[in-house]
């Protein structure tokens, strides 16, 4: 990513009324809470617009990093993309935030500065993978697949027509 950087805040109670588009990168270093929950914390980066009026302020957007995890399985480091999509309503205070309708999800911005690095943390960490692991292939501790995947499912999988068909026969032979 050759992308300039974010900035570390931005004052929503200066911007004019309209669409304000922001794109960049942002310094893991800045990120303390995500990194505590991985090994690494590679590269992020986001882009959104706010949207100013009358009404209030709406943040709309995407942030994506790349992490390396420890695989759950073989506890070996595992590189994973994270992707999280957004779409905010910027509020003053907690209070605030609560009162908004339960579809809408706020992000608290004081006084009218919003924390960049803290709204795209928050979302990083929602899209973290509940389970981290490797792909089979790349796993060490994947268990070995005796020929192509799903080929013993296949086999087992009975064809719903079989048994009725079995259920239509049955009462005939009692007839007789
Ligand atoms: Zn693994």
């Amino acid at each position: 990513m050759n992308l300039t950087q974010l900035p570390v805040s931005i004052r929503l109670d200066q911007l004019s009324s309209g669409q304000h588009h922001w794109q960049g990168s942002l310094p893991a270093q800045q990120m303390p809470r995500l990194r505590e929950l991985v090994i690494a914390v590679e590269s992020a980066g986001a882009q959104f617009t706010i949207e100013a009026s009358s009404a209030g302020v709406t943040i709309q957007g995407s942030c994506q990093a790349r992490a390396q995890l420890h695989c759950e399985r073989c506890l070996q480091a595992m590189t994973t993309e994270i992707v999280s999509e957004f779409e905010l309503t910027a509020v003053d205070t907690p209070e605030q935030a609560d009162a908004l309708e339960a579809d809408r999800l706020a992000v608290v911005a004081p006084r009218g500065e919003l924390d960049v690095c803290a709204m795209v943390e928050d979302e990083l960490i929602l899209g973290l993978p509940v389970v981290a692991r490797h792909e089979d292939v790349n796993c060490s501790e994947a268990p070995r697949a005796f020929g192509p995947a799903g080929a013993e499912a296949q086999v087992k999988r009975e064809n719903p027509f079989d048994v009725l068909a079995g259920l239509k026969t049955r009462p005939s032979d009692d007839v007789e």
